[in-house]
C-alpha cells in the first residue's frame, strides 16, 4: 500500500494520501484548506529507508572552506535518473 506525499500548492500544506488499491481514482484534496491543486512529494524518509539499499544513506562531507573553520555539507544521494 503506497503512501504519497503531497504538498498543496495554495496553502503550502503538506498530506499524505494512502492507496489501498492501486490505480486507485480518488479525489485527493488538501485537508487544510481544500484546494485541489497540489504536487506530488518524493519522501525522503521512504527513500532512505528503501529495503536492500544503501544509496540513500545521506553522508556528511566536511571541508575547509576558510583558513581554521570547516563546513559540513550533507550529500543526499537524488532519485535515479
Ligand atoms: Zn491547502
Amino acid at each position: 500500500m503506497p503512501i504519497y506525499e503531497f504538498r498543496c500548492l495554495s496553502c503550502g500544506n503538506l498530506f499524505e494520501k494512502l492507496f489501498l488499491i492501486p490505480n486507485e481514482k480518488v479525489e485527493i484534496r488538501c485537508p487544510k484548506c481544500q484546494s485541489d491543486s497540489f504536487e506530488r512529494v518524493i519522501s525522503r524518509v521512504n527513500y532512505v529507508n528503501r529495503p536492500g539499499s544503501s544509496a540513500g544513506t545521506p553522508k556528511v562531507v566536511t571541508k575547509s572552506c576558510s583558513p581554521g573553520s570547516t563546513c559540513a555539507t550533507f550529500e543526499i544521494p537524488g532519485p535515479g535518473e
